[in-house]
């Protein structure tokens, strides 16, 4: 008989898990609470619109031809990639100042002289520094697990000798004198849930990462590449469950032994969770031998900002937006300081414009646009009125859009609905309705981060957003290495 794995919901870090276990002989069973795959990166169809609910930026995709050619596929016979071109624009709403951030370095340098010719230099230096914090931070230490103390001090050297101790703004700060291309290469860090003044420095890898494998788009949208991984996973029979929320991880002294999923008890030799990491500790796992994350450690640790997502849809084309925009408001810093500190939903914003059928008409239906924005606002520690105050809040974001790149977008609206942190709490049971779990600041990176092999439980493992590396799909999936690398080693 085979031995027997049971992995807990469908990010791409549960999926990547499902099929590394499966890969390792296991008899995979993957449990999955809503009603499609893909966790955050799940669709939703409306009117002829195809809207991907989370990850948009595809970047290192030889992490998705691997998973594939563990059972000697070619993930391009399943999803086709595409590069885009511009990367990002930036639109700074307080100077009307375009930059566009491209794959090109000379067009890029070029840009960057419009703003400050003197940075054209810095960036270069920037980009030098960011392949050194690569070859430490992404090759050598994003696939290993970190749950050894000793390793992690053994790291520590090398980290000082990155500036890991510095904040990504700071950081970039040293290179770059204009302080608009100061915040377009320190905002990265927003899109894995953390602050770039206080995330850690090593998260300026992104640039370098960027660099290396360009910036890519799943034609179909990222959903095609959750639906090439159901497909994957079917043919090499994992079982799939839907609509299947685990109630309990069920424990036998200090081991995990399975799951409760509707009032059923299912047992396997080995559990892996791809729930958030502080909302299962605090809920679904229910022992005196949890000692290491109790509930209230688990709350006072720091979680990663809510995100209020708008998708809408509209009966024309706006042909001027790029594939991404970051739509950047007159405040950087003290919002930033709003968001993560003072925990206040301010009065402005900046937005990131998602719009795929720049590059694929295939999301709309004929001569439409289909678009999602996303603001960047306070978590639920502090709880907030979104169930009232939502609707209030996406009218005045598609007010600033109408104002200043989107000419006329009320009226030209076909489809229009949100996502605030209530849902990310309710859907995905994510603590806090944090948009990315806990937050990437150093004394929660590593092995500070909720590690891969649970302390307390033989038998438990965790992949995705809450433990090591972190948030973001290259991060999520690389979490399964991980777990490759901690199981093949027991
Ligand atoms: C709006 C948005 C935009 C983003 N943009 C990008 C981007 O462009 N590029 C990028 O790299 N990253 C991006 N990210 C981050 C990235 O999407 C996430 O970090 C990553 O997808 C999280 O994957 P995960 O494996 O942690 O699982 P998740 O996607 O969090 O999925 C976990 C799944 O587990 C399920 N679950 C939870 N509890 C249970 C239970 N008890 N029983 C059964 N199932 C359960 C949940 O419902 C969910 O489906 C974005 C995120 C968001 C929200």
């Amino acid at each position: 008989m085979n031995k027997t794995a049971i992995v807990v919901g469908s990010g791409f870090g549960g999926i990547s898990a499902a099929l590394r276990m499966k890969a390792m002989g296991y008899d995979v069973s993957l449990f999955e609470k809503l009603d499609q795959l893909g966790g955050r990166a799940r669709v939703f169809k409306k009117s002829g619109f195809t809207f991907d609910a989370g990850p948009t930026v595809i970047t290192a995709p030889f992490l998705f031809d691997e998973l594939f050619k563990l059972f000697k596929k070619n993930r391009k016979n399943y999803v086709k990639f595409v590069s885009l071109d511009p990367w990002y624009r930036f639109y700074f709403s307080s100077n009307k100042k375009i930059f566009n951030y491209s794959a090109s370095l000379k067009d890029t340098e070029e840009e960057i002289s419009k703003f400050n010719a003197e940075d054209v230099k810095g960036y270069k230096n920037l980009l030098d520094f960011s392949e050194k914090i690569f070859n430490v931070g992404f090759e050598q230490l994003s696939f290993v697990p970190f749950h050894n103390f000793f390793f992690m001090i053994k790291q520590i050297p090398k980290l000082i000798k990155l500036k890991s101790y510095l904040s990504v703004y700071k950081l970039v700060s040293k290179f770059i004198k204009n302080e608009q291309i100061r915040q377009a290469f320190s905002i990265q860090p927003l899109l894995l849930g953390g602050n770039p003044i206080a995330t850690t420095s090593i998260y300026n890898l992104i640039h370098f990462l960027e660099r290396k494998w360009g910036v890519h788009y799943a034609l179909g949208g990222t959903g095609q590449i959750i639906k090439a991984f159901e497909k994957l996973m079917k043919e090499e029979k994992i079982s799939i469950n839907k609509n299947s929320e685990v109630t309990e991880i069920l424990l036998q002294d200090k081991k995990a032994i399975g799951i409760k999923v509707s009032k059923k008890k299912i047992y396997a030799d080995k559990i892996v969770l791809n729930t958030d990491p502080a909302f299962t500790y605090k809920n679904l796992i229910n022992s005196e031998n949890n000692v290491k994350w109790n509930k209230k450690k688990v709350e006072k640790m720091d979680y990663s900002m809510g995100l209020f997502v708008i998708y809408f849809g509209t009966s024309i084309l706006y042909k001027n937006i790029a594939h991404h925009t970051i739509w950047m408001g007159k405040r950087y810093q003290g919002l930033l300081k709003d968001i993560f500190n003072n925990q206040i939903l301010a009065d402005d914003f900046s937005l990131y414009l998602h719009r795929p059928t720049a590059t694929d008409k295939s999301m709309a239906p004929n001569n439409c646009d289909c678009f999602y924005v996303l603001s960047p606002v306070p978590n639920l520690k502090k709880s907030f009125d979104w169930k009232n105050y939502g609707k209030i809040y996406e009218k005045k974001i598609l007010k600033a859009l109408e104002d200043t790149i989107m000419p006329n977008l009320t009226k030209n609206l076909k489809v229009c609905f949100h996502m605030s942190p209530n849902d990310f709490r309710k859907d995905y049971n994510s603590l806090f309705g944090s948009g990315f779990s806990i937050s990437p600041i150093f004394k929660q990176s590593a092995w500070f981060r909720f590690h891969n092999k649970s302390e307390n439980f033989k038998n438990l493992y965790f992949v995705g957003a809450g433990c090591h590396p972190g948030a973001g799909v290259p991060g999520v999936i690389s979490s399964a290495k991980v777990l490759e690398n901690i199981i093949k080693n027991e």
